[in-house]
């Protein structure tokens, strides 16, 4: 096993490199496409997840072998690397490993991360995703909002995935309360599932704020498209 890996299709959209840590994740978002990605029964990955096999080991082997540098590694694509309820330990782990290694992380969560601040500094990024919905499963969002406000406390570099975005409403009111504490927003509409949403007059709007606040933003490519087939 190599885990760690160049993504494809609309995840290089997010890094260059990626690891993901679970062979599952509890937080049930209803769009996610993870168990079909990885090919694993739904019920199965939202309710049975564990450290993927040897994959600290693993990962120290890969570095050491291929001499893995200055890289930013993604954590997670098919997973969560803070999965709420469960022990993390593997994720500190790989973080420690990488950054030992010279290379720099990228986290996205719905969990929280607060645990590893100690080891990030200001060449790595600290990252959540507000889609607009509260997440039963997940972190609450106000936890998740004030552990960005603490990651850039720490001088870590803050991002927020606005993807899928599910209620356009909330996301806009997430943006006013970041925007002051946070270096980059990525923002993707909901594909394969049915909204009320206008995405071009959404993505239009949604990147006018983002110039007004000062907020550095990224529009992925998905809506970037429905904007200029509907300009
Ligand atoms: S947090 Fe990510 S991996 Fe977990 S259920 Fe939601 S979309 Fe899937």
């Amino acid at each position: 096993m190599k885990p760690i890996y160049e993504p494809k299709g609309k995840a290089k959209e997010y890094g260059d490199l990626a690891i993901n840590i679970y062979t599952g994740c509890p937080h049930s978002c209803f769009y996610c496409f993870a168990p079909r990605t990885i090919k694993r029964n739904k019920e199965q990955f939202h309710n049975i997840v564990e450290p993927r096999k040897n994959i600290v080991d693993e990962v120290r082997k890969q570095l050491d072998q291929e001499q893995i540098t200055d890289k930013l590694i993604h954590l997670c694509f098919t997973c969560d690397p803070y999965p709420t309820g469960y022990d993390t330990t593997p994720t500190r782990e790989i973080i420690k490993l990488l950054k030992d290694s010279g290379n720099h992380v990228q986290i996205l969560t719905k969990g929280s991360g607060l645990r590893d601040f100690d080891l990030l500094d200001e060449n790595d990024w600290y990252g959540v995703t507000l889609d607009g919905t509260a997440g039963k499963w997940c972190q609450p969002v106000e936890y998740r909002i004030a552990d960005l406000m603490q990651a850039h406390k720490c001088g870590i570099k803050t991002w927020v995935s606005f993807e899928p975005v599910v209620n356009a409403g909330n996301v806009f009111a997430y943006l006013r309360r970041i925007a002051s504490f946070i270096d980059k927003v990525k923002i993707g509409k909901l594909n394969y599932y049915p909204s009320v949403i206008d995405w071009a007059e959404f993505g239009r709007i949604i990147e006018k704020e983002c110039q007004t606040l000062h907020v550095d933003y990224y529009i992925k490519d998905s809506l970037r498209e429905e904007m200029e087939k509907n300009a």
